[in-house]
């Protein structure tokens, strides 16, 4: 049992949909699982870190599109990184600094890390993810996935018994 790390509260599903599973490599029925995350040190949380929603596949639980013994972690290493430079940089702008070197640590050190940011969050799948998720055909049961309960369209394709989501992939 790690010390300190990151750990979900709450987990609970809130949707699902037809995907392709790297870890199995076959198509898979995903959920997204919503969570309140935080970080916590000797199984207390210290830091909460806000809900966040997640696909796992529900075969193997792992992220479906991410690729078997990869980690993003460096992904998230270097936006902290980014991030860091942008609270340095606006910090220092304060000191005395010509006016285009202030504007460009305020303005510019801020744009890149959130550039980095969004790209981190945006995790497009490359080319030969996105062919097999092109072969991916929609979930049409009017039965839920999760309860066998009857799903009805409103703001989305609903479940009137659990109340879970069912969506396709992002085209
Ligand atoms: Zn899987
Ligand atoms: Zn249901």
């Amino acid at each position: 049992m790690a010390l300190e790390g990151i750990h979900s509260y709450n987990s609970r599903i809130v949707a699902y949909r037809n995907d392709f599973c790297l870890s199995c490599e076959a198509p898979r029925r995903a959920d997204q699982i919503r969570s309140l995350k935080a970080y916590r040190i000797l199984y207390i949380p210290v830091l909460p870190l806000g809900f966040w929603r997640e696909w796992q596949c529900s075969e193997c639980g792992r992220d479906p599109h991410r690729y078997p013994g990869t980690s993003r972690q460096h992904v998230w290493v270097a936006v902290a990184f980014l991030g860091a430079c942008a609270i340095v940089g606006i910090r220092e702008s304060f000191e005395k600094q010509d006016f285009t070197t202030v504007w460009l640590m305020r303005l510019g050190l801020p744009a890149v890390f959130f550039i980095a940011l969004w790209f981190a969050l945006r995790n497009k799948p490359d080319r030969a993810l996105a062919e097999k998720l092109a072969k991916i055909s929609p979930d049409e049961d009017t039965a839920c996935a999760m309860c066998q309960g009857q799903l009805m369209l409103a703001d989305a394709w609903r479940c009137s018994q659990c109340n879970v989501e069912r969506k396709a992939l992002p085209r």
